[in-house]
């Protein structure tokens, strides 16, 4: 299968330190795994307290003193711009790294994640200097100024799922501002970052800017987020390990933001186009086999299109079998790993317990005999009570609900703990724009789904999370305001 074929690109394994791949000081190192066939990839150097230490030590520096701290913002975006270049010039072959650590269709990896992390990288790159202070004319004897200064030390955590282009919303405007970074990525998936961290050194970026230590969530990132020499933390992950780097991060009153999980309903009025109501529907929940944090996971359909749209969403859920990620024509990869596949199975027996109906898929799958594969899975008659109607899944399982009238399809919409995105399917502007408004989301899409800007920003109402990714939004979460009175007189 052609999973098995080697990187085209020469892997980093090691930690990334001061501008260095240097090993870890305790010589462990951990296995990154093909979840498309089981096989290992590589066998990566394990971050442990020493080393976060010294990464610490080494973005302190940086931050405070050498060429970063004195470089120009423009210049800053040059490098940021040049490391766009070249990741966009890698795409294949960064895709190519990131599907076979992650099981994502290479269609996704390097046709969308990686131009999505380049345009991010420009993005960021041309807005270096554009976030401006403010002047107040409060008073003729004094002159009062803003300045916005960067926070410092950032730690970045990041999940599996999107292992580069996750990293990306926080790495690029972050160092825009004249940041340095510690980046820990997700234990499934470290490869791509360590990747990254040769690139941007590539593009110019001085030692110490920019620094990676992969290592366990549950020690490294907790240590992160304890560290008085970390100035913020910004989270992507789960909403009970969020929960958890909050409370870590509460000693040293660390800035921390926070982009958790979703249970994202997309409300499909009987007035849609269903045609494209039912595409939209099979990309909201297949699209990155699930493992999608603003998933359409709760299809909402009007009652009386309920039939209609059902055949035309089951008909195109039959036609997304799993398949090899490297195939540039497969569109449903593997799960991230047999653990994630156990998790996705155990919510559909759940979901057969409690009583949904199973339109399509409900099982796990191989591909060549192998690769924790899963269905795409369809149920209906689902009631918001049912687990699978509240709880994140990670995976293609769908949860079909329905509603009589606007009131119903914005109380269901709204009747979870999350709060990440929604999407509206109608040709009625109004409605459209009063359910968008009644939404409590983020991101409420209208007549589309996952479709995303580096402007626009991405975040969390309600325990989706706080503090925004992208946009003029971002680069004000990765600075401080300083107030600056001038005495006239
Ligand atoms: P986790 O929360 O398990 O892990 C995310 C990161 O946190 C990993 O790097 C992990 O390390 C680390 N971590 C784990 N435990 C701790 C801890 N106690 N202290 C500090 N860091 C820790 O999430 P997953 O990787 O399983 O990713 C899936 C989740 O991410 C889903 O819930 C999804 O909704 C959410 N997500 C949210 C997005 C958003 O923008 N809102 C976008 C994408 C995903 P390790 O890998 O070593 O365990």
């Amino acid at each position: 299968m052609s999973t098995e074929v080697k990187p085209s690109l020469k892997l980093q394994t090691d930690l990334f330190i001061g501008g260095k791949f240097v090993p870890s000081a305790s010589g462990k190192r951990f296995t990154t795994t093909n979840p498309a066939t089981g096989e290992p990839i590589a066998d990566v150097a394990e971050g442990g307290l020493p080393d976060l230490d010294q990464a610490v030590a080494a973005a302190r520096q940086a931050f405070e003193s050498g060429p970063w701290a004195a470089m120009k913002p423009r210049q800053r975006g040059r490098i940021l711009m040049k490391a766009a270049e070249l990741l966009l010039s890698r795409a294949d072959a960064f895709g190519q790294v990131e599907t076979m650590d992650n099981g994502k269709p290479i269609f996704e990896a390097a046709k969308i994640d990686m131009p999505a992390a380049a345009e991010c990288l420009s993005y960021f790159g041309e807005s270096a200097d554009k976030l401006y202070g403010e002047t107040h004319p409060a008073r003729p004897d004094a002159m009062l100024l803003t300045l916005r200064e960067p926070v410092g030390v950032i730690g970045a955590i990041t999940p599996w799922n999107f292992p580069l282009l996750q990293a990306m919303w926080k790495i690029a405007p972050a160092l825009a501002l004249g940041n340095t970074v510690i980046l820990k990525p997700a234990s499934a998936t470290p490869l791509t970052a360590l990747l990254f961290a040769e690139l941007l050194a590539e593009a110019g970026l001085p030692p110490g800017a920019f620094n990676v230590v992969p290592g366990p969530g549950a020690a490294i990132g907790k240590a992160m987020a304890e560290h008085p020499g970390v100035d913020k933390i910004s989270f992507t992950g789960e909403t009970e390990t969020g929960k958890a780097i909050l409370r870590a991060a509460a000693g040293t009153v660390k800035r921390v933001s926070m982009e958790l999980g979703g249970k994202s309903p997309n409300v499909v009025f009987a007035d849609a186009d269903l045609e494209a109501a039912a595409k939209g529907t099979i990309n909201a929940i297949f699209y990155g086999k699930g493992e999608l944090c603003s998933a359409g996971s709760r299809l909402l359909v009007e009652e009386s299109i309920h039939d209609a749209l059902m055949e035309k969403v089951v008909e195109r859920a039959r036609k997304m079998a799993p398949g090899d990620p490297m195939n540039p024509k497969t569109r449903l990869g593997a799960l991230v790993s047999e653990k994630q596949r156990d998790t996705v199975a155990g919510y559909v027996e759940a979901g057969k317990r409690e009583g949904a109906k199973l339109l399509a898929g409900g099982n796990r799958a191989s591909v060549g005999g192998k690769g924790a594969f899963f269905e795409a899975t369809v149920f209906d008659g689902v009631t918001p009570q049912m687990r699978i109607a509240k709880e994140e899944i990670f995976g293609p399982v769908l949860a079909t609900l329905t509603f009589k009238d606007e009131t119903e399809a914005v109380a269901v919409g709204n009747s979870t703990i999350y709060g990440l995105a929604a999407a509206v399917w109608t040709r009625d502007v109004k409605k459209a724009l009063r359910t968008a408004r009644a939404l409590k989301a983020g991101t409420v899409w209208v007549n589309t789904y996952n479709l995303y800007d580096p402007g626009l920003p991405f975040g969390g109402y309600k325990q989706s999370g706080f503090g925004r990714e992208r946009g003029f939004d971002a680069l004000r979460e990765y600075t401080q305001v300083k107030s600056v009175w001038v005495d006239l007189t």
